[in-house]
């Protein structure tokens, strides 16, 4: 059975947080039975939830400021 599961990437210190924040990948495994590569599915923040909670844009990832992007 195919497994979904959220790793971490890369870790930076963000300056809208004033602390680190984790850069998260999901990626999809296959089934052990499937020759098939793993696949990433999508990114996130750790800390996003509560970035798009701010009242002022702070980044890509909290989906507020397309032009931030603090792990770049
Ligand atoms: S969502 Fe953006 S602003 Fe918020 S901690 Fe993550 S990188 Fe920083």
């Amino acid at each position: 059975m195919a497994e979904r599961i959220w790793e971490v990437c890369k870790v930076s210190f963000c300056d809208h947080v004033k602390r680190a924040a984790a850069l998260e990948t999901e990626m999809l495994y296959p089934a052990d039975t499937l020759p098939d590569p793993p696949r990433v599915l999508s990114h996130r923040c750790s800390l996003g939830m509560q970035c798009n909670q701010f009242a002022q844009p702070t980044c890509i990832w909290a989906g507020t400021n397309p032009d931030v992007d603090p792990f770049r």
